[in-house]
């Protein structure tokens, strides 16, 4: 039909982006609001607030609505079971939501959305096993096996940031009871703490003067400083590439795909990210599973979780099924 959408919405620990989308996936509008630190009722208020603007300036019939959370959600309930970086422990976000906007509403883990996202149309359309991972306050994973999203027994499935790569490493973030995860290494979040600590280490240096200054966001800073050959900067960006390349490692021997897509905001240093990330994976992972695993960058960056929630409402309105 003609001029219907859907609203794609990813939540994320810092805002949340909303999309009305056709089903070409083109994108007709999208509202951004900030989240960070919102308790339950605010956070869920302000996503409703996302959602109504969207739907305003849809320019067409909006047939439901998809979200992506930073949640494990409970496939069988709809329930947000926990959040790491969010307020959403035991929300029946998808009954919330469509009793607040009257319209018919699915969700699921934001990390799964993006890889659905970059499977259907980006960076690993034509692959039958795919990972994404998605860089920001956390870090969200997702997994396509077998030309299917894999959710695992009740659906919290593809919890990647939470690979242990350092036993004894530091506790994870929010309420992760891990230590040593790969969120607590490689996030925006771990980077902007290395950053600081190796920018007071370097008081002349582009990124010691940021630091200095306070810059709030930092990561942002790190990218475009490093992409100016910044050395301090590069060393943060070398630094988590390293770690990612060695979590990398660990999900080609498990999964052995086709392709590792990386994406979230802090994708915005590219290259100098990637290289490290790939010359570890290069060291690390069993040749045999390794062979031919390509680690790129995401193709819609930041919107991936949001394109994805697009795709997950107007395949499972129209009855189907996205999971293996
Ligand atoms: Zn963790």
């Amino acid at each position: 039909m003609p001029g219907r959408r859907v609203i794609g919405v990813d939540v994320g620990g810092s805002k949340v982006l909303a999309g009305a989308v056709d089903a070409g996936l083109a994108v007709h509008h999208r509202t951004r609001l900030p989240v960070r630190g919102l308790d339950p009722q605010l956070l869920l208020q302000t996503v409703q607030q996302a959602v109504e603007e969207a739907i305003e300036h849809a320019g067409g019939e909006v047939i439901g609505v998809g979200f992506g959370i930073p949640s494990m959600i409970d496939r069988r309930t709809g329930v947000s079971r926990l959040a790491i970086n969010l307020e959403l422990g035991d929300v029946p976000f998808a009954a919330l939501m469509s009793e607040r906007l009257g319209l018919p509403c699915v969700v699921d883990n934001d990390g799964n959305l993006a890889a659905l996202a970059e499977h259907r149309a980006g960076a690993a359309v034509g692959t039958d096993n795919a990972i994404a991972l998605t860089i920001g306050t956390g870090i969200g994973g997702g997994l396509i096996l077998n030309g299917r999203l894999y959710r695992g027994s009740i659906g919290t499935a593809a919890e990647l940031g939470h690979i242990v790569i350092d036993a004894d490493g530091p506790p994870c973030q929010g309420h992760c009871p891990g230590r040593g995860c790969l969120e607590a290494l490689a996030s925006g979040t771990a980077l902007e703490r290395e950053a600081v600590r190796i920018g007071a280490e370097h008081p002349d240096s582009g990124l010691g003067r940021a630091v200095a200054a306070g810059t709030d966001p930092l990561g942002p800073v790190v990218s475009e400083l490093a992409w100016d050959g910044d050395v301090p900067a590069l060393v943060v960006l070398e630094l988590i590439g390293t770690r990612l390349g060695t979590a990398c490692a660990t999900l080609a021997n498990i999964f052995n795909p086709e392709v590792i897509v990386i994406g979230g905001g802090v994708i915005a240093a590219g290259e100098r990210l990637l290289a490290p990330a790939r010359a570890e994976f290069a060291r690390r992972a069993l040749p045999p599973c390794a062979d031919g695993v390509r680690l790129v960058p995401a193709r819609f960056g930041i919107e991936a979780g949001m394109l994805g929630a697009a795709v997950l409402a107007l395949s499972e309105l129209d009855g189907a099924p996205t999971s293996a």
